[in-house]
């Protein structure tokens, strides 16, 4: 099918009109006056949306390449760290971590649910010698559509000097997150998420007690170096050439999340999952994450087993121009995962229940027609009323 896609990933996600517009603008000197214009003011724009006051560094790079810069940054090789994962994300994390050398104590949790904050307590406890340098986490599981409770997670740790590190790479913006009051040391996030900009630009933030950690790290880095990327920023520049075309889109981006104000954000996501998930039960199907876990970012739905995920999918794409993500490694063909972070309007929601409501009749699954779209509608006139 031709035509414009109605693109309902956990990123990348459709760009507003502001944005591409934006990057339409003419390549300027990257060490010239007018990019440090665009630098600081992304970088302060940044800052408000992790709600801190504390170090910002924007890298050319996708989300995994600043959770690589946040492990050769703050882990050293042979430190002992404590992966807690609750899916893809996590066990990647973990991953990068080990690649670098860290000695990875991991605790996983069924796909689904999020992290037991007392199962961190109860480690973090038991290491009296305090050898664990740092905990990893994921805000926002895009993998399962889970998001952990972070501000408990640091409460976990209390005042045992491991640093926390979280990815918040398809959460912020989306997920409520407190850099500063929760007292996160470093949160990594990626620019096709919720941010409303392509691939191509990732963030790490980080405090100065992470700083400290920073400048005795011994893992080897150049590209990735924080230390060097933060006086280069004093001067307003980056250490090497930016990808200036994504900085036009970020500092777009940023001052539409400005207008339409960061509390408004968070709770059209959070509406977003709502409506969602009472249209899907109401097609007799049930979604992936529990409840209390359940992410405003995406929401993963269980496919009714003798049909699979991914004919439903395939038939959303090919006759109606849908796209939603299919389940990675063991949900692949379980689950299927509709995206409503970033640039995601009501009306494509209830598009795309519509559509979703033909493709499960088509294949023989049990529902009636509209009952999910009049959960959804009923929603929105709750919302407008
Ligand atoms: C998308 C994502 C990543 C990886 O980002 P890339 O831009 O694909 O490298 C990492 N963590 C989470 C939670 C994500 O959603």
């Amino acid at each position: 099918m031709t035509g414009e896609q109605f693109l309902l990933l956990p990123g990348p996600t459709p760009l507003p009109d502001r944005v591409a517009r934006a990057m339409s603008q003419p390549m300027i000197n990257h060490r010239g006056p007018e990019f440090k214009q665009i630098l600081l003011a992304c970088t302060e724009g940044i800052k408000k949306v992790y709600r801190t006051k504390q170090n910002v560094i924007i890298f050319p790079a996708s989300g995994t390449g600043a959770l690589e810069a946040a492990v050769v940054n703050f882990i050293s090789p042979g430190d002992k760290v404590l992966s807690v994962s609750i899916g893809v994300f996590g066990e990647r994390f973990a991953q990068i971590a080990g690649e670098f050398g860290a000695q990875v104590e991991k605790i996983s949790f069924e796909w689904g649910t999020p992290a037991d904050p007392q199962m961190v307590k109860d480690k973090i406890k038991a290491d009296v010698n305090k050898e664990i340098k740092a905990v990893l986490v994921t805000q926002n599981e895009t993998s399962t559509g889970v998001f952990n409770d972070i501000k408990a997670i640091r409460e976990a740790i209390g005042d045992h000097p491991a640093l926390l590190m979280v990815d918040a790479v398809s959460g912020l913006a989306a997920v409520d997150l407190c850099m500063d009051e929760w007292k996160l040391d470093v949160v990594v996030s990626g620019s096709q998420k919720a941010f409303m900009i392509p691939p191509g630009l990732s963030f790490l933030a980080f405090n100065d007690r992470a700083l400290k950690v920073h400048e005795k790290c011994s893992n080897p880095r150049y590209y990735w170096d924080a230390g060097n990327a933060l006086k280069y920023l004093e001067k307003g520049q980056n250490p090497y050439t930016p990808a200036i075309t994504l900085y036009y889109a970020l500092h777009e981006a940023l001052q539409m999340m400005m207008e339409e104000g960061l509390d408004n954000i968070l709770q059209r996501h959070m509406d977003y999952r709502d409506m969602v998930r009472a249209a899907v039960r109401a097609m007799n199907l049930q979604p992936l994450a529990v409840d209390a876990a359940a992410s405003p970012a995406l929401t993963s739905v269980i496919a009714p087993e003798e049909i699979g995920a991914n004919k439903i999918r395939k038939y959303l794409q090919d006759e109606f121009n849908i796209v939603l993500a299919g389940g990675q490694q063991k949900l692949d063909n379980v689950i299927f995962r509709i995206g409503h972070l970033g640039y995601i309007r009501e009306l494509d929601l209830l598009s795309v229940l519509a559509a979703l409501e033909i493709a499960l009749l088509k294949f023989g699954h049990h529902l009636e027609l509209g009952a999910g779209v009049n959960q959804a509608q009923q929603f929105l006139m709750k919302k407008h009323s």
